[in-house]
């Protein structure tokens, strides 16, 4: 199944995409757990409920605006660095320069704040050369966590997944490079793209599906998760060591070659240029990055 967010007729509301993908229809939730997105839905769903009714007509997608599935996550995003074969060998005189681990060791996990998610059709605010110069992409396979958990081994971890969605995890990258943490230039507001919707992990296998990116309709990205060097249970099993997972949690996989920062000379994200992410069997988003930091500056 498909889950969206979605605002229809001023309303944040929560609802089943049908599987021809055309039209989706809401479910029957309290304001309050509506204006939470998925979230609310999943939370519920871990405690046993079943999924809330349907309520009226299905809508056609054009006639809605989508957004984030989970429009604010309860606290930060789980993302991984280094994470396909081919990306660490692109980075490997850069960003991950100074890490002389074993790739194969431990995965690199860092965070997003939550207040940094934007839907998949919205605009990403370029923040002004005095903020950052060199905007860059990474389109992600992104895990939903269903069941929490602490110290989930790998061999269970599946059973903690829910869902899967799309990740564009936006990045400044000369803020990631300067500062030991890389929270800081990856959490720009509008910074983490997300969407279309949640599809459920009965109907897509993460471990082995295809990612692509094009900016501007070039093809900049294209792997399949069959490459990561830290497959998706071992993800799990890292990011709930010691650590409560709760339900709706967000993990982003890392992101496959091809990023503006590996091209020669490094090309950066320019206002007006779009960024289409497609990940086979979940669907796509497309993003616009616009130069607005001189009117939000104040
Ligand atoms: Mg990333």
């Amino acid at each position: 199944m498909r889950f969206a967010t979605f605002i229809h007729q001023g309303l944040r509301q929560v609802g089943q995409v049908a599987p021809d993908g055309r039209t989706v229809t809401a479910f029957d939730l309290a304001p309050q757990d509506a204006g939470r997105g998925m979230l609310s839905v999943i939370e519920q769903l871990a405690k046993g409920r079943k999924l809330p009714a349907l309520t009226g007509a299905a809508l056609p997608l054009e006639s809605v605006k989508l957004q984030a599935p989970i429009p604010l996550p309860r606290r930060n995003i789980w993302c991984v660095g280094r994470n396909y074969h081919a990306h660490a060998k692109e980075l490997s005189a850069s960003v991950f320069k100074n890490n002389s681990a074993d790739p194969a060791a431990w995965p690199i996990v860092f965070t997003k704040v939550p207040e940094c998610v934007v839907g998949p059709t919205d605009p990403v605010a370029m923040p002004g050369p005095a903020a950052s110069s060199q905007i860059d992409y990474e389109a992600e396979l992104t895990i939903v966590i269903g069941k929490g958990g602490r110290n989930i081994p790998r061999e269970k971890a599946m059973e903690h997944v829910f869902g899967y969605t799309i990740v564009n995890d936006v990045t400044a990258r000369d803020v990631q490079m300067r500062h030991q943490q890389w929270d800081l230039g990856k959490s720009f507001d509008t910074f983490c793209p997300m969407g279309p919707w949640i599809v459920t992990a009965d109907e897509l296998d993460g471990s082995n599906t295809r990612v692509r990116c094009w900016v501007n309709g070039d093809l900049r990205q294209d792997a399949l998760t069959t490459d990561l060097i830290f497959d998706l249970p071992n993800l799990i099993e890292t990011c709930s060591r010691g650590i409560t997972l709760y339900p709706g949690d967000l993990i982003a996989t890392g992101t496959p070659s091809g990023v503006g920062m590996g091209m020669t000379p490094p090309t950066w994200l320019k206002s007006g240029d779009s960024v289409r992410i497609a990940i086979d069997g979940l669907g796509e988003i497309e993003n616009r990055f616009v130069d607005l930091h001189q009117q939000q500056s104040r």
